[in-house]
């Protein structure tokens, strides 16, 4: 059933097909030397900012943006009813909060603090920034207290003043949820991906919002994966064993490498890791060995995973990727 572990050359043309199409900017092929990333391997865990969209801006010098600034927090959706309060805006898990302030353009990500230290902290991507405002749903695991956002230079606003007092189960959707449902669920779950793998993220981690799933629209394609929020650093490990096809760099899917899995015909890939994988092509793996460390190179909005799962005998003729979320949710309730 296992494919030969060689690189088959048309099968690369599709990947880098699918990669080309993954971000907005635009692809500067997939060539094996890490762009704007900092070549030393080791480097610190603050990284460069690197252009992170091709626009040839390669200063060694952050292109620092003024310091976004959180100064008012707005219910939209599934709003508690302290709703009027000052100090605290009450949200459902799910629910959509406007952030207004200054210097948000830049915004990536939205971290909801929840108390004291980080290990309750949750975040979430945004997707449309404008400079004095912008919208972020509420991940599921958020929980009360004051929210933080975080541009794409890595630059973090103080804490809001405003805390978010985030209410208990989601109720049902309301029909006031601006948000379209998220992408239909998968057919049911190959048996063959539901045991013998280890879920690929060794830390906190939550799926986030719809935006964040297979086949969310993004500019002018397509999400091909599945993004899996994670603070940068956190270590990375191979959902399954197999051998190493490719180890590179793209202006979109930053560092990733690609994994052919043992005896089941599917390819793993792992995009946007925050230095090049310490691995060789044609190495082999062990299930749940280590490939690498969470980040947000290439075009990345925050730290995060993303994973694609490909399949199809018909691979020599394009593998497709299919939805990995039920696969990775199985993974994740079984480790
Ligand atoms: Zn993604």
């Amino acid at each position: 059933m296992t494919r030969a572990g060689r690189v088959q050359p048309h099968r690369w043309v599709v990947l880098l097909a699918l990669l080309a199409a993954f971000g907005a900017a635009p692809a500067s092929a997939a060539t094996d030397a890490p762009g704007g990333t900092s070549p030393a391997g080791s480097g610190s865990g603050a990284e460069t900012p690197a252009g992170s969209s091709g626009d040839g801006g390669g200063a060694a010098t952050t292109p620092a943006a003024k310091i976004p600034k959180v100064s008012r927090l707005v219910c939209l959706s599934r709003c508690g009813a302290a709703n009027a309060a000052q100090a605290e805006v009450a949200v459902a898990p799910r629910g959509i909060v406007r952030l207004a302030g200054r210097n948000l353009g830049a915004v990536t990500r939205v971290r909801f603090l929840g108390g004291a230290g980080t290990a309750d902290d949750a975040g979430s991507p945004v997707r449309a920034a404008e400079p004095k405002s912008l919208r972020v749903r509420v991940p599921s695991k958020a929980v009360t207290g004051p929210v933080q956002v975080v541009d794409r230079f890595g630059q973090a606003s103080p804490a809001s003043r405003t805390s978010l007092r985030i209410s208990g189960p989601a109720p049902a959707p309301a029909e006031s949820d601006p948000q379209p449902a998220p992408a239909p669920p998968a057919g049911p779950l190959d048996p063959a991906m539901s045991s013998g793998h280890a879920f690929p993220v060794l830390g906190p981690h939550d799926f986030g919002g719809a935006g964040a799933g297979f086949g969310a629209t993004r500019d002018g394609h397509t999400h091909q994966g599945q993004d899996v929020m994670a603070a940068c650093g956190t270590q990375l490990v191979a959902a399954r064993g197999g051998t190493v096809q490719k180890i590179a760099f793209q202006s979109a899917a930053g560092n990733y490498v690609v994994i052919d899995g043992d005896g089941v015909d599917y390819d793993y890939a792992y995009m946007h890791l925050q230095d090049p994988a310490p691995l060789t092509v044609g190495q082999h793996v062990e299930t749940g060995g280590p490939i690498g460390l969470v980040g947000q190179t290439g075009n990345a909005q925050g730290c995060h995973l993303h994973f694609e799962l490909w399949t199809g005998p018909g691979y020599y003729e394009g593998g497709s990727p299919i939805d990995p979320l039920p696969a990775l949710r199985a993974w994740d309730a079984a480790g």
